[in-house]
């Protein structure tokens, strides 16, 4: 099976489209199949009805239906931008979709009782730790949720307001405060993501609110010595773009590279009308740092020379992980139901703005 293909204009972000299973509810209420996408994997197209007569179709970097499993969506979704990530480049996987259409299945599901079901963070560390060397290399995480623009720590949740620092010189983004964990094997990696998630849990309940309203991020730093024989693997993609590295005269040189693996709050249209007070502000915040994102996927589509990040914390977190050398990848998530036709339409076109 083929991945996404990230040789020509690099910094454009590849976008799926991965369509779930029918519910139980939706075979029972919706037994006329009235579904409002048709979707043609082979030609990488589906079709949309808009009305009773008319369809439009649009083509993606991938359509994945729901037969699509667990490890086939990694592989065309995630594995070209670990491997770029392995290699010395930033890169970043992003769920997008209305709640309930499986953003946390494709991205967070820990599968501890069935392997086959892991989910795409799991599935990275696997590659990730398989592919680094214990000793000379680092791989360290910090897990993050952001909700009305404040961060807050998923492994230390008395850690809030975390600040977001830009390198004035390099770029870089870091979080300073943040919690990094070094990773020693799968296992405790799946408990880190257990251990957040009942952070997050925790931290919902608390505030009252619904995890589906925040961003849940993933950061992976990997840092890897330099020897002779890495060099000697270089790809092309290395040799046409400058690298992360650091070191030389005799000191061991270090590349530093990382991957933000984004479980998208739920994009659904918060109806304002009827929101007063605290869930005002609430919609209000997702649609800001939703549609900051999306208007920075279409600039990058448009090879535009401005990325306007500095809309929202969420596009300035992905700013050095964005675009240029950084490969990045948009899972959008839909259900197969007409009953969720106008958000399945808004989904769809947030994809398209980026092809
Ligand atoms: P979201 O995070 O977008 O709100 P979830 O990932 O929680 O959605 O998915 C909603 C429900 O649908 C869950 O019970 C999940 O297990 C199920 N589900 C989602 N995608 C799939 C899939 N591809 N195959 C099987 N079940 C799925
Ligand atoms: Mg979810």
């Amino acid at each position: 099976s083929h991945s996404f293909d990230f040789d020509n204009d690099h910094g454009r972000v590849r976008v799926a489209v991965r369509s779930r299973p029918r519910n139980a509810e939706e075979l029972i209420l919706d037994a006329d199949f009235n579904d409002c996408v048709e979707l043609f994997p082979e030609l990488k197209r589906l079709k949309l009805k808009k009305n009773n007569w008319s369809s439009e179709s649009y083509r993606f970097d991938e359509v994945l239906t729901e037969t699509a499993s667990q490890k086939r969506v990694y592989e065309v979704v995630a594995k070209p931008v670990v491997q770029s990530v392995l290699s010395g480049y930033n890169g970043t996987v992003m769920a997008y979709g209305q709640t309930g259409t499986g953003k946390t299945y494709t991205v967070g599901k820990l599968g501890k009782d069935d392997a086959s079901e892991r989910g795409i963070m799991v599935r990275a560390l696997e590659d990730i730790l398989a592919s680094t060397t214990r000793g000379s290399d680092i791989v360290e995480v910090s897990y993050l949720q952001l909700y009305m623009e404040s961060i807050q720590d998923l492994l230390a949740p008395e850690k809030i307001n975390i600040p977001i620092n830009e390198d004035a010189r390099t770029g870089e983004i870091s979080l300073p405060g943040a919690s990094v964990v070094k990773v020693e094997d799968l296992d405790h990696f799946s408990e880190l993501l257990q251990i957040g998630e009942a952070n997050r849990h925790a931290a919902n309940t608390k505030q009252n609110t619904e995890s589906s309203r925040s961003h849940a991020i993933l950061m992976v730093y990997v840092r890897r010595s330099i020897n002779q024989k890495a060099e000697d693997e270089t790809t092309s993609q290395e040799k046409d773009v400058k690298s992360n590295l650091s070191g030389g005269n005799g000191i061991p040189r270090v590349r530093k590279s990382k991957l933000l693996i984004v479980d998208l709050a739920g994009s659904e249209r918060l109806d304002k009308s009827g929101s007063e007070g605290h869930l005002l502000e609430e919609a209000k915040f997702i649609n800001l740092s939703l549609t900051s994102l999306g208007k920075c996927i279409n600039a990058l589509a448009e090879n535009s020379p401005h990325i306007p990040t500095r809309d929202s914390k969420l596009t300035r977190l992905l700013r050095d992980s964005f675009g240029g050398s950084a490969r990045t990848s948009l899972i959008i998530t839909i259900g197969p139901s007409g009953q969720h036709h106008a958000e399945t339409t808004s989904t769809i076109m947030f994809g398209q703005r980026a092809m």
